[in-house]
């Protein structure tokens, strides 16, 4: 880390842990090396991991920012470090696809494969205990988590959070097929894009390789056994570090 110095530990997630710091107005968060899926019944330890997550997050934060996005993202200190803007998550998980693959293609009769053009925005509620259920507008009304007006904000926001990322993937050759995001408000009531965007949280095939296995890049890898997770995200890293801006360093 740089001049900051690290306070206790305010959230571990699956992926990551939260640090409060000397400064009111910075968190720094710690990509770690653990895996899972399927609501954590999967687990390991992918050696690397953390780092390439961070350093691909950080350069897509940097992205976004550029398109004028709002997000937590300050820095990146360190290979496995970031620093971030504190926010308040909005416990709603927004995933945008492009492409229909995953579970979509379990519970609706669609094909794997199928561009879905506009992409489809499914909000879901983020509580592994309840398994993160798809939610309902009614459902959503009912937990009284977001205004109308928030809503519509925070759809606004994750549908251009998706032409960003997908024209910039689509010109390293990689194919947005979905993704997920959070967004949190800031202490002055800002909602800005928080979390992580790496091979975890998005789906991304290689638009140079023609099998349907071997052009998966992301967590698929993992999920399904395929292998090579590390190698994967490190290809990601790679096509990402040439075509966009180094992170800053942070304060
Ligand atoms: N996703 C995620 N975290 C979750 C659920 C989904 O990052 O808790 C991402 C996932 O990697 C994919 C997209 O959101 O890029 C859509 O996932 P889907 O709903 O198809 O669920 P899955 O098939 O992964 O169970």
């Amino acid at each position: 880390m740089t001049a900051i110095s690290l306070g206790s530990l305010l959230y571990e997630g699956k992926a990551k842990r939260v640090y409060a710091t000397d400064q009111a107005d910075l968190v720094a968060v710690e990509y770690k090396d653990d895996a899972t899926a399927f609501n954590a019944l999967k687990k390991a330890q992918l050696a690397g991991k953390g780092e390439l997550n961070c350093q691909i997050s950080a350069r897509l934060f940097e992205l976004l920012e550029r398109d004028g996005i709002p997000t937590h993202y300050l820095g990146m200190p360190q290979a496995n470090w970031m620093h971030v803007r504190p926010v308040r998550i909005v416990p709603v998980e927004v995933v945008i696809r492009n492409t229909a693959f995953g579970s979509l293609c379990k519970q609706m009769p669609i094909e794997p494969g199928t561009p879905l053009d506009p992409p489809l925005l499914d909000l879901y509620y983020k509580d592994d205990a309840f398994g993160d259920p798809l939610l309902t507008d009614a459902r959503l009304e009912r937990l009284g988590l977001l205004s109308a007006d928030q809503r519509q904000q925070l759809e606004r926001l994750a549908l251009a959070v998706n032409t960003s990322l997908r024209r910039f993937f689509a010109a390293i050759q990689l194919q947005l097929v979905d993704f997920k995001i959070e967004l949190g408000f800031t202490g002055s009531g800002d909602l800005v894009v928080a979390d992580e965007i790496s091979p975890d949280t998005c789906r991304l095939w290689d638009l140079q390789v023609a099998d349907a296995q071997d052009r998966i890049l992301d967590k698929d890898r993992f999920r399904q056994d395929l292998g090579g997770v590390v190698e994967a995200y490190g290809e990601v890293l790679k096509r990402v570090q040439g075509a966009c801006p180094n992170p800053r360093l942070g304060k």
